[in-house]
């Protein structure tokens, strides 16, 4: 039987949504994003019955403070040029950006060595990127994907983000949100696990396990009791993963597991949410240039069932260490005065109410050298346990696809071990025109 604990009275863990005492709604940790490229991620949504509840788009829309719009996105060209047509009438960027992009693009578009040491940025100035590339392209749109400073970024994950989004085909870069909020979108696994079978064990942490190697069995001590099983997944984050440490059997590794944790690090997320008295924008989503404000989510277009008289929206800043030293009505009102640069109406309507969510331990970041710090699922220095969560090896960045992966990598490594091998990981989406030529 399986057993899953989890500390919250709810599933979802850092993509989950909770009722805000300070404005009675549901709100979301954070507006989620997942990419047509997140193959296992929306495997995962189909089993458990809830592919149907996320919402497609293959257009963004960049905005200017003073309202300019561009408009990118695919085109009846074969990739990688599909996007080309947009980019270059876009006018968010000079002929010198268009240039300089295509420049780092190309160099980009064969697979960059995984090995390579150097930061983004100075890779960026090697390519001799134009300040309105660098601000309204890479300290945005890759930056905030990673959800750290350029420096802080390792070039392979940059360049995975842009072939992916940007390249492999306009499938890949499709951008997908829940129509639901990622409680409700996650709860399908509550369905799916009990229906099979499986235990839930909410509001339930774990707090040590002890091996048994005589009947080969774990003993897994929780907040509601002890539970006996024959193999342990540890899908936790980074840092709970080295409390859970001193918990567990001394083993060989266990001290070199705790090395490559100490070496992970932390970068926030803040989400400012606004209810307005009237629409302030036809745009579903956009992305905002050139403010401390960098994403806006029209969450009554996108989860119209809220039945909001006037409108909600959900502004997201990345890898926000200033914004996030912000009390709460800093941060308000500097995402109202700058959102109102991108959209007027904003000026006339009225706020009925606000709320600020700072996540300070949102993502972890990918500089240069990270994956040494990165266990696979079979790295588990103990006997019959395995690890997961976005921080293992799955070679994607802190994102909902990375912990599906691990997921699946943990179920393939203990089916192994119990010699019943099965294959879960979802194969990678085949890169599609000119792309395909490409290795
Ligand atoms: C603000 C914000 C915005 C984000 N935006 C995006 C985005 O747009 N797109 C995207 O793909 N990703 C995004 N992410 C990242 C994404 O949420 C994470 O990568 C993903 O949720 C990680 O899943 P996980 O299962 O590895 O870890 P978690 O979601 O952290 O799950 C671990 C679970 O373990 C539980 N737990 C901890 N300790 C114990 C214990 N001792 N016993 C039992 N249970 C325990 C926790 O309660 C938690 O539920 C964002 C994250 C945040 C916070």
């Amino acid at each position: 039987m399986v057993h899953l604990i989890e500390r919250r009275s709810y599933l979802g863990g850092r993509a989950s949504s909770y009722l805000h005492p300070g404005v009675n709604e549901v709100l979301d940790n954070c507006q989620h994003a997942l990419f047509g490229c997140c193959t296992n991620l929306i495997a995962f949504y189909e089993r458990i019955g809830v592919g149907n509840k996320i919402h497609w788009t293959s257009g963004m829309t960049m905005i200017e403070p003073g309202g300019r719009r561009s408009a990118l996105g695919p085109s009846l060209l074969p990739a990688p040029l599909h996007g080309l047509p947009k980019l270059l009438s876009a006018h968010a960027f000079t002929l010198a950006d268009k240039l300089s992009l295509a420049r780092a693009f190309s160099a980009l578009i064969r697979p960059i060595d995984a090995n390579s040491t150097e930061p983004l940025s100075a890779w960026l100035e090697r390519h001799g990127q134009s300040a309105g590339a660098m601000n309204r392209f890479w300290r945005l749109v890759i930056a905030s994907a990673l959800n750290a400073d350029l420096d802080q970024i390792a070039v392979p994950y940059a360049a995975k983000v842009v072939r992916e989004l940007f390249m492999n085909s306009a499938e890949a870069g499709a951008m997908g949100m829940s129509t639901v909020p990622l409680s409700e979108l996650y709860a399908g696994a509550e369905a799916f696990l009990s229906e099979r079978g499986a235990e839930l064990h909410l509001n339930s942490s774990v707090e040590s396990a002890e091996w048994d190697a005589a009947t080969s069995k774990w003993t897994v001590e929780t907040r509601t009791g002890p539970l006996v099983t024959d193999y342990l997944i540890l899908a936790l984050p980074f840092e709970a993963t080295a409390k859970l440490i001193p918990g567990l059997p001394p083993a060989e590794g266990a001290e070199k597991l705790l090395t490559q944790i100490s070496n992970h690090q932390h970068w926030p997320i803040c989400s400012v949410h606004l209810w307005f008295d009237r629409q302030i924008t036809d745009l579903d989503h956009a992305v905002l240039l050139d403010r401390e404000i960098h994403w806006m989510y029209n969450k009554s277009q996108l989860q119209p069932w809220r039945k909001t008289q006037g409108s909600y929206v959900e502004l997201v800043i990345s890898a926000s260490r200033t914004f996030a030293a912000l009390d709460r009505k800093q941060a308000i009102e500097q995402s109202v005065a700058e959102l109102a640069e991108f959209f007027p109406a904003v000026k006339q309507a009225k706020i009925e109410k606000a709320a600020l969510i700072k996540e300070v331990r949102a993502t972890f970041g990918v500089p240069p050298g990270i994956d040494a710090n990165r266990p696979s699922a079979n790295q588990s220095p103990w006997p019959n346990s395995f690890l997961a969560g976005d921080w293992t090896a799955t070679g994607w960045p802190s994102t909902m696809e990375s912990a599906a992966r691990s997921g699946h990598l943990a179920a393939e490594a203990l089916c192994a071990k119990a010699e019943t091998p099965h294959s879960f990981l979802a194969p990678d989406l085949k890169p599609r025109g000119l792309m395909r030529f490409i290795r």
